[in-house]
């Protein structure tokens, strides 16, 4: 069996209004860092460094120190599930303005 073949491109880029929200239509160099409103700060005296926060972080940003985890403040957008999965507890959620 084959595809039947669409009669017109189903996406037409040129089409795009120049004033539509560039977040929609290119890349930005913007990171989670520059629009966090919470942030993850490890009590290291009660981190076991277990890497439950390393295995859930959706996006990669915790990082291994030698005797706790970090986070790499960067790529970290805040959602707050290290937080809620660490079996210590040992993870404050702390807001951005009083960091
Ligand atoms: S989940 Fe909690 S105890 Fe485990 S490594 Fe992360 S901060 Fe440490
Ligand atoms: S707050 Fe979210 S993005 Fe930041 S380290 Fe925790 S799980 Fe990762």
């Amino acid at each position: 069996m084959s595809m039947k073949h669409q009669a017109y491109a189903m996406f037409d880029s040129s089409t795009i209004p120049d004033d539509l929200c560039p977040i929609a239509t290119k890349p930005t160099p913007m990171l989670p860092g520059d629009w966090r409103s919470m942030r993850p700060v490890v009590d290291r005296a009660k981190c076991v460094k277990c890497a439950v926060c390393w295995l859930y972080c959706p996006v990669q940003c915790v990082v291994e120190r030698p005797a706790w985890f970090d986070f790499n403040l960067k790529t970290c957008k805040g959602c707050g599930i290290c937080a809620t999965e660490c079996p210590q507890r040992a993870i404050a959620m702390i807001e951005e303005a009083s960091a």
